[in-house]
């Protein structure tokens, strides 16, 4: 299948800021093509960036059915770009197509189209320290019917933006709230698939969390609220002395990171020792108080890896490596973005170059 391709005429192009935050920027072309029923996908085409136009009855604006992904395109310093891991995310977009009972898209051809729209928007990918160009895939349900049910036509389309470093903080450790009374997914439920609803159901608690100082919130399990799942949109990891890394396993209502995976990969190579076991909050904290845990961070695309501070569980705060980012978080966000900007060798062949 081909992509028609439009570009914006050079006179309107944009130029890419100085100054970077995350996700409100976007360049200049989009990507998009349409699948409706019987016909499968077709009118593949990059066109200048544009809104888009819905029936009010979309499905997707009333039930939500919608999957997004995220992923990176880093600029290396001999000028050239390069994504990482694009199958893997394209993987789990037809994961959570699945789930969400919505087409698949082939997963080359997704990717390619991913490669085409950098290409056309190369000037739009960042070289300031620690930037990048967030690459957003989503699939929407447009088809106009108030009835509830599968919709019968789709849009999938993919657009791009720069962003700087994802918290304000830089590599300074978060504070996390973990809730003890709002759950996240449960086992069965959407946890693992990358679905919008899941994002505005945690919204109540991170806005609670945000005006108590907590910039992310951490989820327990929803059956019996005591084992830990993951933080906002980043898995989580706990540091035993300073070789133990432990992240939760993975049980249906986590999802899972492609950077969780690359830190289980990546981090037996540095000399340290990774599992994935049920973690009980509980004896986490009585760890951090002990001092067998060294360091907790998170791990997903948007910040690679950030290292937690503090954690608030029923009103107790737990300072974990007295606020301060810890060697294993380092080493680790070292590595893995000297792999993803090109800057080491890339043992896995993770990086694809555009
Ligand atoms: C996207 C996401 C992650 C991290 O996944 P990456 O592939 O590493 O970016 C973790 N948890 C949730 C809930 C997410 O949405």
């Amino acid at each position: 299948m081909n992509i028609s391709i439009e570009t914006i005429d050079p006179a309107k192009r944009g130029t890419c800021p100085q100054e970077l935050a995350f996700g409100n920027i976007f360049s200049d072309h989009l990507f998009t093509q349409v699948s409706d029923q019987g016909k499968g996908w077709h009118s593949a085409a990059i066109k200048p960036f544009h809104n888009l136009t819905l029936h009010p009855a979309a499905s997707v604006l009333h039930y939500g059915q919608e999957i997004f992904e995220g992923l990176k395109a880093y600029r290396r310093a001999d000028g050239g770009i390069n994504l990482f891991r694009p199958d893997q995310n394209a993987i789990r977009f037809n994961h959570s197509a699945d789930r969400m009972v919505m087409p698949r898209v082939d997963e080359r051809f997704h990717v390619e189209a991913i490669r085409q729209l950098v290409e056309i928007d190369e000037h739009w990918v960042p070289n300031q320290p620690g930037s990048s160009l967030y690459i957003r895939p989503a699939m929407i349900a447009t088809t106009p019917k108030l009835g509830l049910g599968a919709s019968s036509s789709y849009l999938h389309f993919v657009m791009s933006g720069p962003v700087g470093p994802y918290f304000k903080e830089g590599f300074n450790p978060v504070s996390v709230y973990v809730s003890d009374t709002c759950r996240r997914a449960v086992k069965g439920g959407t946890g693992d698939a990358k679905t919008g609803g899941n994002y505005a159901a945690s919204l109540f608690m991170s806005e609670q969390a945000a005006k108590e100082g907590y910039t992310q919130v951490l989820w327990l399990d929803a059956l019996e609220g005591r084992y830990i799942e993951e933080v906002g949109a980043m898995n989580i990891c706990f540091v035993y002395g300073d070789k133990r890394i432990v992240t939760p396993e993975l049980t249906g209502s986590i999802l899972a990171g492609i950077t969780r995976d690359s830190v289980l990969k990546l981090a037996p190579t540095l000399g340290f020792e990774v599992s994935e076991q049920r973690l009980d909050i509980n004896e986490v904290l009585a760890g951090i108080d002990s001092g067998d845990i060294t360091e907790v961070f998170g791990c997903g695309t948007a910040a690679v890896i950030s290292p937690v501070g503090r954690l608030r569980f029923l009103g107790v705060d737990k300072t974990v490596n007295d606020m301060k980012a810890g060697p294993v978080a380092k080493r680790l966000f070292d590595e893995l973005t000297s792999i993803q900007y090109g800057k080491r060798d890339d043992p896995f062949g993770w990086v694809v170059p555009v």
